[in-house]
């Protein structure tokens, strides 16, 4: 279907009063993106300058960028974990912040194997909503009268917990949708969503998916875009809808709920949605009956203008999968975010996902860029008492690649997010970035991320239990699999077994699956076990000698013999091929892993 686009223009007629406000206000911003940042220092900086933290760094009551960044220095999460422990400790003196503390966001980005705890503000809550506000004036530039109709958007919270100090640690989205800001937003006729908030808030993920699906089959006319966080959320709910559209054509056929949807204030309201409805139930049985789910999106939602999921970064293998589902509908990639802060926003949407840039808003907190060339270097992990020179948001060059770095209202100061951006642009003053690659990341499938020491440490722990056999793992590599949904890492062994008459048999290699699942982070584990949105881990054998040929093959294509090392993660199809071609044993994770919303007690906590 075509999309009906405006203009190329960013700034082409607003939709309506409050775009045109909010347009300005991104103007303004981007505009003057040097002063607002000057200012937006300086706010943090008078406001907190009695923190245990800066005052250790004695800024003297300056809250000006020279001393700032003469004085403070450029840190990462574990500088500071001894800080945030005694805060989740109930220590409520101001250490970071001069604000209270009001919760803590837990990342997707793990220490120790568990989530990183970012402290956070209660006025954040409206910083974040600030920059919600701006994604549909953005959007009404190159989407028509999307105030025609719904928004299909598969929204989730996730368990949170208590710290021991009595304060609430939750991802992210979940804080956003529990606070009132999400709960009574006003009503925007742009921004109307098929799923009501008792799906989104209820904790069961069944039952939360199950009923913004059905939702979202009932209103399949109104529908003009399909979307969720990102890419692999999207791709989930296609796979429950393959795994359940019977029942879900049986509600609608019946007018009655899926008794298995059990949470009261879903069924309450629910009661005012649901009614037979045999032609859609017909319709549904016949377009989910076929085999074939090639355009499946556009055939049950026809109208959907464009698919809203983030695709850049990991999420970019799976544009194909979205392609095949959607029949190649746009994909807008809105917006740039963590639980840290909200960077920013893509002021041209429907831009080709390998083309996507986001804007950095000044306003969302102080941004510096530490120079790739810098971040890379091992020596500069913790960058301690010498700063390097970190670079202003309105002093960097188009082309080269930055590491971001953040001092956020929150109390975090000159903090390295561990994001690689290339700038390719600004819009005013402001720049804006290609998302290269969160660093240190080998295998991602969700929001999990393990890295290269937490798989080496995964198949050390895996490989003890092949002692007994006098056999030794003597090189591996991975790869994430995107092509079963949910996707699933595969690792590529290649065994020295001693005693070929008693080498491992496949349920040992099984079981080397399962203690490689419980040696990963609980990232990894709750998406495994909470989010069912990772399969079970797989180990291919592959024959003797195949490393030495995946060294034969990249010495062939010019690597040096001496720097030469055993890639721990493949995506170059040739070499996936080649060792798919030696594989001589595949073995499956038989169970689950442990998880629990609990943390595992850190030494310094125990
Ligand atoms: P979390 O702290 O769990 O909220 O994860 C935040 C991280 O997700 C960011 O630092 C990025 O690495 C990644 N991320 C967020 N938004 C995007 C985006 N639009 N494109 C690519 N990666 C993103």
């Amino acid at each position: 279907m075509a999309v009906d686009l405006i203009l190329s223009s960013p700034l082409g007629p607003p939709a309506c009063e409050k775009d045109a406000k909010a347009l300005q206000f991104i103007e303004e911003m981007t505009r003057n993106a040097d002063s607002v940042q000057e200012n937006v220092l300086a706010e943090i900086l008078a406001r907190n300058a009695h923190t245990e933290y800066l005052n250790g760094y004695k800024l003297g009551g300056a809250i000006d960028r020279e001393t700032f960044k003469s004085k403070v220095p450029v840190v990462t999460y574990e500088d500071l974990q001894p800080l945030i422990q005694r805060i989740a400790d109930g220590d409520r003196s101001p250490i970071l912040s001069a604000h209270p503390i009001s919760e803590f966001l837990t990342s997707s980005g793990t220490s120790a194997g568990e989530r990183k705890l970012m402290p956070t503000i209660q006025e954040e809550l409206d910083r974040r909503q600030l920059l919600y506000s701006l994604l549909m004036p953005v959007m009404n530039l190159y989407v028509r009268e999307l105030d025609k109709g719904k928004g299909l958007y598969f929204l989730f919270i996730k368990s949170e917990t208590k710290t021991p100090g009595g304060l609430v640690a939750r991802p992210v989205l979940t804080s956003y949708y529990k606070s009132e800001q999400f709960k009574r937003r006003s009503y925007d006729p742009y921004n109307v969503y098929t799923s009501p908030n008792e799906a989104i808030l209820c904790p069961d993920s069944f039952q939360s998916m199950y009923t913004q699906m059905l939702c979202g089959l009932y209103e399949r006319e109104q529908v003009l875009r399909v979307g969720a966080v990102f890419a692999s959320g999207l791709i989930r709910a296609i796979r429950f809808l393959q795994l359940n559209w019977q029942q879900l054509a049986r509600d609608i056929r019946t007018g009655t709920l899926n008794p298995k949807v059990t949470d009261a204030s879903i069924s309450e309201c629910m009661a005012r949605i649901l009614r037979p409805d045999p032609s859609l139930a017909d319709f549904i049985c016949k377009e989910c009956g076929e085999d074939n789910w090639e355009r499946i999106i556009a055939r049950i939602w026809p109208n959907t203008k464009y698919l809203d999921v983030i695709v850049t970064g990991a999420m970019a293998q799976y544009i194909p999968t979205l392609d095949y589902y959607s029949g190649g509908l746009p994909k807008a990639c809105t917006m740039y975010a963590s639980s840290e802060c909200y960077f920013g926003l893509n002021l041209n949407p429907m831009s080709n996902p390998s083309e996507v840039s986001y804007t950095i808003m000044p306003n969302m907190a102080y941004f510096e860029f530490l120079p790739n060339e810098l971040s890379s270097n091992p020596t500069s992990s913790s960058l301690g008492s010498s700063p390097p020179k970190l670079v202003d948001l309105a002093d960097l060059e188009i082309g080269k690649e930055y590491e971001l770095v953040i001092t956020t209202y929150a109390g975090l100061y000159r903090y390295r997010v561990g994001d690689i951006l290339r700038v390719t642009g600004f819009h005013n003053s402001a720049p804006q970035f290609y998302f290269v690659r969160r660093k240190n990341v080998l295998l991602s499938i969700d929001s999990d991320k393990t890295d290269e020491a937490e798989l080496q440490s995964a198949v050390a722990n895996a490989s003890q239990l092949l002692r007994e056999f006098n056999t030794s793992v003597v090189e591996y590599t991975s790869y994430a699999d995107t092509n079963s949904i949910p996707g699933h890492y595969v690792i590529y062994w290649e065994l020295l077994a001693k005693d070929s008459a008693n080498s491992p048999t496949d349920h040992v290699l099984r079981r080397c699956c399962l203690a490689m699942e419980e040696s990963l982070n609980s990232v990894y584990r709750q998406c495994r076990v909470a989010d069912n949105s990772i399969g079970p881990l797989e180990i291919r054998v592959v024959k003797n000698g195949t490393f030495e040929e995946l060294m034969d093959y990249a010495i062939s294509r010019g690597a040096s013999i001496n720097q030469y090392k055993v890639p721990r993660c493949v995506t170059f199809t040739p070499i996936m091929e080649l060792l798919d071609s030696r594989v001589v044993s595949t073995h499956f994770s038989p169970s689950l892993p442990h998880w629990t919303p609990e943390r595992r007690p850190t030494k310094k906590s125990q």
